[in-house]
């Protein structure tokens, strides 16, 4: 995640109660939330969740059934896509391939009969901006994917949107350069102050780029909160899933702060009280798992066998078994040299520590309560 910036206090983006049924199927089902003046925000889900849809209903190509869309206070229904303050960057470019790239960057500005002098002021200065000064005339079927792109957002940026919609720019792609333009894009961001709504089915980048992330699940909004928020304490199953890898344990309340698993009792360290017989979940992250040798004087220690070792290069990931109850660990992170990190071998038996303090409790939405 980033840093924390200051952003501006005014509301760019709200949405109320949005709604898009395609027939039968809700493509998005109710989702308010508010998008501030500066920030980038990340849209997060799998195929078919109705990320793009919501996008979509932003930049005006699609009229939801019911809700409201505000972009700067004013309401957006019933405008026409080009009479927004947005523009959309989209995962396959939509360049015209028989123009230059001047013309393509200029279109919009034609479109709306700027004076030539200043298309060509501001040509050069988004030339400047994506790094490719002097490209005027390259055709672009001539370019690179990654050059395409950077003309597309060039495109994007002239017509000076109060917002910027990207639809998966990056994932076409290959992972060098979508490494290169993912740091290029939040130093624009950043630089230029404007609003970026980014959506992508890719965890890791929306958590390297965003100041916000919504997590989306079947059309509707599953969490939404800065990115070490969303990872640190995923509030849902599906979040905790989707984000990171998760070792997710179900777990009854046996007293208000402590649980019963397969796995024996635990302490919880939460700030909410469970009721008793309260079914929930247990998550922990693999880097948060806490590995003996001897056994420690520590609470939530358990027994458990190496199952396999995967050597990653700069740490050791260990599959452990509890009966058969199946955990993660990364020693990422840790300090080796620390009793709690040693080195194990295959088939050891070793002493877990779950610390109170990382475990995040989550509502089991997927067991009935008693
Ligand atoms: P992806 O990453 O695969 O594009 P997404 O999260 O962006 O997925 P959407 O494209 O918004 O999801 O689609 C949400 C749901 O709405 C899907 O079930 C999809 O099949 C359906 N849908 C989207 N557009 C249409 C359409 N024009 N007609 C019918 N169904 C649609």
């Amino acid at each position: 995640g980033r840093r924390e910036r200051r952003l501006g206090e005014n509301v760019a983006v709200r949405l109320e109660g949005l709604t898009k049924r395609f027939g039968e199927a809700t493509a998005v089902a109710g989702v308010s939330l508010e998008i501030r003046d500066g920030e980038f925000f990340s849209l997060l889900g799998p195929s078919g969740c109705g990320k793009t849809t919501l996008l979509r209903m932003i930049a005006g190509f699609e009229e939801p059934d019911s809700g409201r869309i505000l972009i700067g206070g004013k309401d957006m229904v019933g405008v026409p896509p080009y009479r927004r303050p947005v523009n959309t960057v989209f995962q396959n470019y939509a360049l015209f391939p028989h123009m230059t790239v001047a013309g393509n960057i200029a279109f919009g500005l034609r479109m709306k009969r700027m004076p030539k002098p200043e298309i060509e002021q501001r040509i050069a200065w988004a030339l400047e901006l994506i790094n490719l000064p002097g490209y005027e005339n390259r055709r672009t079927d001539q370019l690179s994917g990654g050059q395409r792109q950077r003309v597309a957002l060039a495109r994007a940026l002239v017509n000076e949107p109060e917002v910027l919609l990207l639809d998966e720019p990056l994932s076409a792609l290959d992972l060098k350069l979508r490494q290169e333009l993912r740091v290029e894009l939040m130093n624009l961001q950043e630089r230029l102050g404007i609003t970026f709504i980014f959506v992508t089915h890719d965890q890791e980048e929306a958590l390297v780029m965003s100041d916000r992330i919504a997590v989306m699940n079947r059309g509707q909004v599953e969490q939404i909160g800065a990115t070490e928020e969303v990872y640190e304490w995923p509030r849902t199953p599906f979040v905790a899933r989707f984000i990171g890898d998760s070792n997710l344990i179900p777990a009854t309340a046996t007293e208000p702060r402590r649980v019963h698993t397969s796995l024996g009792e635990f302490v919880l360290d939460e700030e909410d009280a469970l009721t008793l017989g309260q079914k929930v979940l247990l998550s922990i992250r693999p880097e948060k798992i806490r590995l003996f040798r001897d056994r420690p004087n520590l609470p939530n220690a358990f027994r458990a066998k190496v199952d396999d070792i995967i050597y990653t290069g700069s740490e050791n990931q260990y599959r452990l078994l509890a009966g058969d109850t199946c955990l993660m660990c990364d020693t990422l992170n840790q300090d080796i040299q620390e009793p709690g990190h040693e080195e194990f071998a295959y088939d050891e038996e070793v002493w877990v520590v779950l610390p109170p303090e990382k475990l995040v409790v989550i509502e089991n939405s997927e067991a009935k309560n008693a």
